[in-house]
């Protein structure tokens, strides 16, 4: 999608600081991160949230939490994944995508 900007991360059109790429997943630090360690991990392909996950495209999100838990590994305390889907949830970029939260004790509320 050309006004999608986490598509536009993908191609390379706003720059980003990646942590990971393979052929099928990116996974970069959040701007604006909300724990020592805040990275989001999207398919490249682009699909608009959780709610959009079908037969069809779930093998790129099955990636998605391989490439999560390798991440995840280095975070000895643990981590939470979130994927906030639609505008009560708080999802600010259309585009399916899974924050990686750690590096601190994290708060107990989840909602
Ligand atoms: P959401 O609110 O949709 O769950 O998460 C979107 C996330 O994307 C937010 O945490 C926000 O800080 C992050 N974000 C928004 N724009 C950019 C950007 O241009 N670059 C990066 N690296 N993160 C972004
Ligand atoms: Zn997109």
């Amino acid at each position: 999608m050309s006004d999608c900007l986490f598509c536009k991360i993908v191609s390379g059109d706003i720059p980003s600081q990646k942590v990971y790429e393979d052929e099928t997943v990116l996974a970069f630090r959040d701007i604006n991160p909300q724990a020592p360690v805040h990275i989001l991990v999207i398919p490249k392909t682009h699909i608009d949230s959780a709610a959009a996950i079908t037969a069809q495209n779930s093998g790129v999100v099955a990636h998605c939490f391989e490439v999560i838990a390798q991440l995840g590994k280095d975070l000895a305390g643990g981590f939470r994944v979130v994927s906030n889907c639609g505008p009560d949830a708080g999802q600010t970029v259309p585009h399916l995508h899974f924050h990686i939260l750690g590096g601190r004790p994290l708060a107990m509320e989840m909602a």
